[in-house]
């Protein structure tokens, strides 16, 4: 397994599905390589096999068997070996099929980010470590500016293409602890682990600026857009998912209607806190 180069004799060999250097393979068919004596990695061998494992045809990795004793493999043994390898490569084909799967249902195609149900678990977890760690976890909800005059100006397309600038610009000023999603059309979502007031304040105006600066082309002149971003803090202004998005909703609310093209904090605490997390 792991990652072959092709300029290694195994690499090169996988790469081809077929052939290794100096092995002539109509012995064994040529989707199943023998290395012999005069190969460097055999020398030191008298007998040296290599098996590839395939994934639905892709070569993966091989298996391979030496031995010091000249010809001490049997036709039986790599036989058996081969079969080893073929249902390898079946179990490895279904793994990566899972995890393909998997990927598809929890990210955004368009921009690769997560999408709204990869996000929706991903605020439940970040909540429940909040919780035991008491750290601060903040929650921003950013929504790019009159978007809809946008495609109406420049087609559908090119919007696309702002969306995915405006995805690579939230990542590029995320950490990597930091959950970056697309939640809706032109709706993004931000859940800073171990972020405050301060700390995501700074990070929503960071967005806010370097979007500002995203140029794309078109035929009747460069694009340009704003994005207003509204944050809200877990435990000062929500404790839930639900009522944190909604507090950070609310703040993006304020910031469309205050002329958008800004950062706001949910002002109002929906409750106090408990008496018991007040410092003393
Ligand atoms: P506001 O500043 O109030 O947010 O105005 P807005 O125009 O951005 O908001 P509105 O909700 O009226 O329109 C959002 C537009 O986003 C509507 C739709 O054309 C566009 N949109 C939604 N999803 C996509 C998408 O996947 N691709 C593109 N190109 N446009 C999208
Ligand atoms: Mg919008
Ligand atoms: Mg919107």
């Amino acid at each position: 397994g792991g990652v072959l180069s092709d300029d290694t004799w195994l690499g090169r060999a996988l790469g081809q599905g077929t052939m290794l250097p100096h092995v002539p393979l109509t012995e064994v068919g040529i989707q199943r390589g023998v290395l012999r004596a005069d190969d460097g990695l055999a020398a030191a061998f008298g007998d040296v096999r290599v098996i590839p494992v395939f994934a639905q045809a892709v070569p993966l990795g091989a298996l391979i068997v030496a031995s010091k004793k000249p010809e001490s493999f049997l036709r039986s043994q790599i036989d058996a070996l081969t079969a080893i390898a073929d249902l390898a490569g079946v179990a490895i084909a279904g793994a990566q099929h899972h995890a393909q799967v998997i990927l598809q249902a929890t990210s955004d195609p368009l921009t690769g980010l997560r999408n709204r149900r990869a996000f929706d678990q991903a605020l439940r977890d970040a909540i429940a470590r909040s919780k035991r760690s008491h750290k601060p976890l903040s929650l921003l909800v950013a929504d790019i500016d009159h978007f809809k005059m946008v495609n109406d100006a420049h087609g559908h397309q090119l919007g696309d293409r702002v969306l995915v600038e405006v995805a690579q610009v939230m990542t590029a000023c995320a950490r990597s602890s930091d959950i970056v999603a697309r939640i809706g059309g032109e709706e993004f979502c931000m859940l800073l682990e171990d972020s405050d007031g301060v700390g995501s304040a700074q990070l929503a105006q960071r967005v806010r600026r370097r979007v500002k600066k995203i140029e794309v082309p078109s035929e009747i002149g460069t694009i340009s857009v704003t994005v207003s971003v509204g944050i809200a803090q877990h435990q000062l202004h929500g404790r839930d998912g639900a009522t944190l998005y909604k507090a950070a909703d609310d703040a993006l609310y304020m910031a469309k209607k205050n002329g958008r093209d800004q950062v706001m904090m949910c002002p109002i605490p929906s409750f106090a806190p408990e008496a018991s997390e007040l410092p003393l």
